[in-house]
This record gives C-alpha cells, structure tokens and sequence, in this order.
C-alpha cells in the first residue's frame, strides 16, 4: 500500500516536472525579445534624425553632430553599431518612429509635449532650452506675444513652435501664422535675416549653433520657459530600451559629457562673445574673399586645411594685411621680422607673402612637435606653439605630467597653460614666465573660426551672396552638408 503510494507520489512528480518544463519551454518559445534585447541581438541601434548643424550633418571624417555624437556614444554602451536615418520634417520624424518596423528611437531636438506625447514615450531630457522670438535687426523689436499680430511668421510644421502659436492665437486671434514642412531651422532664420518673413520661432540652442550665420537676426523674446529636449522611443509597454536610454542620459548629465557636447556644438557665441560672432559674420562676407584664394593655395601646397590656415589669419589680423602691432609684428598673420625673413616674406604687408609665410611657418612648428602627440590634438598643440613659442609649450607639458595628467592631450595641457603666467609655478619651469592664459585663448578662438569656416565652405551649399567666391552661407537650399569640422574636438 505505502510502496503503491509512493510510486503514485512519483508519477505525479514526474508528471509535473514534465508539465513545467513544457510550460517554461513552451514560454520562452513564444517569448516575444524586448526591445533593448533585439537592438542588441541585431547589434545595431537604428535612429532617426534631422539633417541640420545643431543635429546631425556630415563632415570629412563622416558623421557629427550633437544629437549624433550622443547617440553613437548611447549606441557604443550598447555594444552596438549606429545606424543613422533623416527625416525630411518632424511631422516625417514622428511618422516613421511610429511605423511598424521604424527605428528605434528619435534624436532631434525634440520637445516633449503637444498632440505627440500619446504617440510616443519621451527620455529624461538633456538639455534645457528656451523658445525664442527671432526677428530682423532693424525691424520694430516685437516684445510680447500681442506685436505678433499681422506678422508674417513661419514656423517648423508640427514643432512645439506652432503648438505654441496655436495656443496664443486662441488669445491673440489676429496672430497668423504658416506651418512650413520644406524648410529645416537655418532655412527660416536666413529667411528672417534677409527680410523673406518677420518672425520665426527657434529654440535657444538652434539660435546660438546658427547665429554667426545670420548677423541680421536677433532675439525679440523669449516665449515661455526654458524646456528640456528629450528622445523619442514609440509608444509601448515594453520600457527596457528606454531605462537603458534614460540610464545612459542621467549619466552623461553627472559625467559631464553633455556639458562637453554643448561646449562643442553651441559655444560659438560664448567664445566668441555677441560682437565676435556677429563681426565675423560680416568679415566673412565683406573681407574673407578677397585672401580666400591666398588660403587655399597656401593649402594646397603645405596640404594643410585652407580653412584652419584662414582661422589663424582672423585671428591674427582679421584679415587685415596692413594690420600692426606695438611689438613690431605685421600684416595679415601678423609675422614679426625674424619670422618674416626666416619664411622668406620680402613684403610682410602683401597679404599673398604674408598669408605664405604664416602659413609655411605653422607648418613648420607643427612638424617640431614631438611625435607623441597625435592629430587632432597635434593640431591644437601647433596653434598653440605658434602663439607661445614651442619651449613655453613644453613647459606646460611637464607641468601637466608633475600633475598627473597626459601632457599629449590639449584639455590636459591647456589646463596647464595659465600656470606660466603666475610665478608659484613659472619660476620652477625651464623657460619662465608667458601669457599661457590668451594662448588658451588664441587656440579657442581660432577653432571656432575654423568651426564656421567649415560650415560655410561645405561645398554642396550652393548660390547665396559668395557663391562667386566659392564661399556660401548655409541655409540656402537643402543639400545634405558635408565637409565640416572634425568631431575629435571634445
Ligand atoms: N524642439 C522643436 C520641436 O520639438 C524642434 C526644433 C526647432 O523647431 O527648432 O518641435
């Protein structure tokens, strides 16, 4: 009787243990992956976003961009590849995300909130920006909502812009506005610069990636609070992609990496200060032509970037060949006697010699440079050899090595650079004394230059008021840019 039962004890054990597994088999048979579990089974992380300069663009190193640069380093967390995809408006953008099959995720400065928040889940944000009134300098400056009234205003179609402008003409009813779905934020700020419309909504971190662009535009006020931009997954139940998204972007808030990329992508104007950026615009315009050809021979021939050869000379002279200073340097990159006649210049105030010489001579303290230290941050080494002499640079390097930190990288040495100017620390280096803080400043600059010169000198841009010179401002017409800076610049 007991062994009877035993045994029926068993075969019901048996019976379901083999009743589990077939369930749990079963189970992971008809288990759907999660969305984070197919990105990284496909091993590519597929994202959609908008072809401008404050998103994404290419360059000749390939792809840039804030909104890239963040998503690639999400993608590398990930252990996965980025695949790009571009949305033609945001209306598209939303469109696709939502498609069976779309991408995984949306990064393009977008701004939670409005109809589209039932259509998607939103990431924590990234970025704070504020939405701003722009209008042509000149014009009667709108300073509330109610002077938008007979405005010939245009807006993004589907932005938060014209969600907002929806809701002031429900206060405002003369306020008319049009949706555009052709153009991308720099088509409506050129719009405005050159008088095309009045007003264009923008969000603060557009306005100050573009504003050297568009010397006439200006800031009429800001409309509301500052917002955060997020990411945008498709709406599901299925949240695994987003923790990871959101993971990585409180992440990159503590660890400074997007504190770097905002530096990086929407610092012109900081660097450069208002006036700086806005003189520039106009340099770039009014001055810039006339050497151009100089800057690109020089180039050629020392198979250098014309466009960083042409940083340098705005910086030296603004590009000014009669240009001269109290200490005896002269025209246009501002040689001084020695260096003049070492370069073989004759004439320091014939910009073509002096555009020559300087340029053959930053050549030539780029190549004294120790072969530890690799491109870019050779580049930025050699900009600041130029300014301070190769023996003071070297000074900083070691302080930087005394310190701990990599005398090869220019963040860690540009860190160090001030310090020869404050005796604590000069009076224990090889060469003493020198103004280590403006060759921070030299450096940045320049790079900023370069930074817009590359954007303007993409030569896809086509027409526009120096498309003789083969110089072209951006925004005038919708080609793919390419040809821009280097993203190694963080
Ligand atoms: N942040 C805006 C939005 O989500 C788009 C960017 C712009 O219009 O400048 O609608």
């Amino acid at each position: 009787m007991l062994a009877l039962t035993v045994s029926r004890v068993r075969r019901t054990a048996w019976f379901l243990a083999a009743c589990i597994f077939l369930l749990i088999s079963g189970c992971t048979e008809a288990k759907v992956p999660t969305a984070l579990e197919r990105v990284q089974k496909d091993g590519v992380l597929r994202v959609i976003t908008r072809n401008s300069p404050a998103t994404y663009f290419q360059d000749r190193n390939g792809d840039t961009g804030f909104e890239y640069e963040l998503a690639k380093r999400f993608a590398d967390s990930l252990g996965v590849k980025l695949e790009i995809e571009t949305a033609d408006n945001l209306d598209d953008l939303y469109g696709q995300l939502g498609r069976e099959g779309g991408p995984n995720l949306a990064a393009a400065g977008l701004t939670p909130g409005g109809d589209r928040s039932s259509q998607v889940r939103y990431s924590h944000s990234y970025l704070d920006v504020t939405p701003q009134v722009v209008f042509r300098n000149g014009e009667q400056r709108p300073t509330r909502p109610e002077d938008l009234e007979d405005k010939r205003i245009v807006v993004l179609k589907g932005s938060s812009h014209a969600a907002q402008l929806a809701e002031l003409k429900k206060q405002f009813p003369r306020i008319t506005y049009r949706e555009s779905d052709a153009d991308e934020m720099v088509d409506l700020l050129r719009m405005v610069d050159v008088g095309e419309i009045d007003v264009t909504l923008v969000d603060s971190n557009e306005l100050a990636m573009n504003q050297v662009y568009f010397p006439n535009v200006r800031v009429a006020f800001d409309l509301g609070d500052s917002r955060g931009l997020a990411w945008a997954l498709p709406a599901s139940d299925d949240n695994s992609l987003l923790e990871k998204v959101n993971a990585f972007l409180d992440k990159a808030k503590q660890d400074g990496l997007l504190q770097r990329l905002k530096d990086r992508y929407y610092g012109h104007v900081d660097v450069l200060g208002y006036v700086g950026a806005y003189t520039f615009a106009q340099h770039l315009q009014q001055r810039l032509p006339k050497y151009e050809q100089h800057f690109r021979q020089s180039g050629q021939k020392l198979e250098a970037d014309w466009r960083l050869l042409a940083a340098i000379g705005y910086q030296e002279s603004m590009w000014q060949p009669d240009a001269t200073s109290k200490t005896g340097v002269r025209g246009l990159m501002m040689l001084t006697n020695r260096t003049a006649q070492a370069m073989g210049v004759a004439n320091r105030l014939d910009a073509k010699q002096s555009i020559q010489g300087g340029s053959k001579y930053y050549i030539q303290v780029k190549d004294e440079l120790p072969e530890s230290i690799q491109d870019p941050d050779r580049t930025w080494f050699a900009l600041a050899a130029y300014n301070i002499g190769g023996a003071h640079l070297d000074d900083a390097r070691k302080l930087a090595e005394q310190e701990g930190l990599n005398p090869n990288k220019w963040l860690d040495v540009k860190k160090m650079l001030p310090r020869l100017a404050q005796k604590q620390w000069y009076r224990k280096t090889r060469y003493g004394y020198a103004r280590g803080g403006e060759t921070v400043h030299f450096v940045q600059n320049i790079r900023r230059y370069y930074d817009i010169l590359t954007w303007v000198t993409q030569p896809q841009m086509e027409g526009g008021q120096l498309a003789e010179s083969g110089l072209h401002l951006p925004g005038v017409n919708k080609t793919k840019p390419q040809d821009t800076p280097s993203d190694e610049k963080l």
